[in-house]
């Protein structure tokens, strides 16, 4: 963390390549962290007319990249009710991932940890562009059967 308080990348990306992880799923997080995707804001900024700016799954806020993968009750809500325990929401995606660790977990607990989180904001991308592009219901669950951890 630097003096201002943010969470530097090096400290972020340097671990994140160490994930035992397919290739594309660790591109993902880092364009991801990098604010690289199509997301609603950012087509906007690119200045793409769209009908909406609202989050495609909770639809109660403009879609961003913070929204999504830090703060829509769709997906965290439902995370934490899973962990059994409340996240620590950080406005920065860094923050968010490199905070993303339990205390009672040892070093390599903590590395599937990090591996749980790739694999949520991997499935939540996946989900939301099945409800924006091919009409998907949203579904909370669904986002969390294909995070499972498969041998
Ligand atoms: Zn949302």
């Amino acid at each position: 963390m630097n003096r201002e308080g943010n969470t530097d990348r090096s400290e972020v990306f340097q671990p994140l390549w160490n994930l035992k992880l397919v290739p594309s799923a660790l591109i993902h997080v880092w364009r991801v962290m990098l604010d690289r995707l199509s997301i609603t804001i950012n087509l906007v900024r690119r200045g793409v007319q769209l009908e909406t700016y609202i989050c495609p799954l909770c639809k109660k806020t403009n879609e961003t990249i913070q929204h999504l993968f830090i703060n829509c009750v769709v997906v965290w809500d439902a995370c934490e009710r899973w962990i059994g325990t409340a996240i620590i929401r950080h406005y920065s995606i860094l923050s968010h991932y490199h905070h993303f660790c339990l205390p009672m977990l040892t070093k390599n607990g903590n590395h599937l940890w990090k591996i749980m989180w790739v694999t949520i904001v991997t499935k939540t991308w996946a989900h939301r562009n099945k409800v924006v592009f091919r009409n998907g219901i949203v579904d909370n669950v669904e986002i969390f059967s294909l995070a499972h951890i498969r041998r």
